[in-house]
């Protein structure tokens, strides 16, 4: 198979993060016969210090061409200062949107070899956890409409919570074609007792089901969600939520796995086209010094051989060698215990290259 991706590596860690999942890409078409093909392209604080704009047309161009999208990471303190609407930030956001990209695959995975790391206690977490939070990217309140007003108690600022039916049925199908893949489990997340976007929300999702009979349906508030995911965690698998609980859940169940460094997502539309990236930042802080963790980058990777290439062996490759790197005691900076010497940005990309 020709991978056709375009990379965009961004602002910080993001090119060193990337440098080191293109290696371990390369090593898995050599291993399995495919060609790696690739255009690199500017975005965030990069493009607009090289092009005068975060999102250049020639990158949205090159991504629309090509079958996925690897991205890094976008974002720089030196740009705090720009108005909203200039910051590198939006590079995202505006990719996602005009990518058509309104599903998102946040796993929150906990590894057995770095239980320890997680802030919730063995015992709990049952010392191994793998949840796939599937989120609403493109609606809700985030893209609802905004707007000020004069009230009886002062000026006032509102965003409106809408959801149409059909942005609801297609992520709820979303998360039961995964969930097909995985335990036959959907949780769903609402507010339904309150807010009535989310009672439309749950019979939307109550309708999808009935095309997917095999799968176990149930509902859940969101503030019971927040509580259940550090009392139980290990009850869930797929959980499908709104865009904003979803933001919110997927952090939470995302620092149950430990590190930020860890965690990898997908940006799905229609068809097998996707965007991927490391659920982390551009972490300025650590930028240039060769010790960023790549693995959310490499698993990020995975996930784009699993779902927009359908390469399942290949996938597998992947992560079997993450875990088989961290079994062997490797660790990054940001997840290595007392007395452990860290390896570098490239020694981790190198030793799980090497596992491929
Ligand atoms: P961050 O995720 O960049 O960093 C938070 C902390 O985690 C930092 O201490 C950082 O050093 C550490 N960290 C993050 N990734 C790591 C990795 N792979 N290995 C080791 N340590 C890692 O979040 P932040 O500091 O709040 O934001 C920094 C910049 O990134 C901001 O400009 C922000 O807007 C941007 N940002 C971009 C995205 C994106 O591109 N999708 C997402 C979140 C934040």
């Amino acid at each position: 198979m020709i991978l056709n991706l375009t990379l965009i590596p961004g602002d910080g860690i993001g090119p060193e993060v990337m440098g080191q999942a293109v290696k371990v890409l390369a090593k898995v078409c050599d291993k399995f016969g495919h060609t790696l093909k690739y255009e690199t392209h500017l975005a965030g604080g990069a493009a607009i210090k090289e092009r005068g704009t975060f999102l250049p047309d020639e990158t949205l161009a090159a991504a629309r061409k090509s079958d996925a999208v690897l991205f890094g990471a976008v974002g720089d303190f030196k740009y705090d200062t720009l108005p909203g609407d200039q910051r590198p930030e939006n590079a995202i956001l505006k990719l996602r949107k005009e990518l058509g990209l309104y599903a998102n695959l946040r796993p929150a995975i906990l590894f057995k070899e770095l239980a320890d790391s997680s802030p919730v206690k063995k015992e709990i977490t049952g010392g191994e956890l793998d949840i796939m939070m599937v989120r609403e990217l493109t609606g809700g309140i985030y893209f609802g409409e905004k707007g000020t007003k004069e009230t009886p108690m002062g000026p006032a600022a509102y965003d409106v919570e809408i959801y149409s039916t059909e942005e609801i049925r297609r992520i709820a199908a979303a998360a039961f074609e995964i969930a097909a893949k995985r335990k036959k489990k959907v949780t769903s997340v609402d507010k339904a007792n309150v807010l009535n976007s989310s009672r439309l929300w749950r019979s939307v999702v109550i309708e999808t089901a009935k095309n997917y009979p095999g799968i176990e349906l149930e509902h859940i508030y969101v503030d019971n969600a927040a509580m259940q995911l550090v009392r139980n965690p290990g009850h869930f698998d797929v959980i499908v939520t709104s865009n904003m609980f979803g933001d919110i859940l997927s952090d939470e169940a995302g620092m149950i796995a430990g590190s930020l460094g860890m965690l990898p997502s997908a940006s799905l539309g229609n068809g097998k086209f996707g965007l991927y990236e490391p659920a982390h930042g551009s972490a300025p802080d650590i930028a240039g010094q060769n010790k960023a963790n790549p693995m959310a980058m490499i698993l990020s990777a995975a996930m784009m051989l699993r779902y927009s290439f359908g390469l399942t062996r290949e996938a597998d490759a992947v992560e079997n060698a993450v875990k088989s790197v961290l079994a062997g005691g490797v660790r990054t900076a940001d997840i290595v215990g007392a007395g452990v010497k860290p390896v570098s940005t490239e020694e981790a990309g190198n030793l799980i290259g090497q596992k491929i």
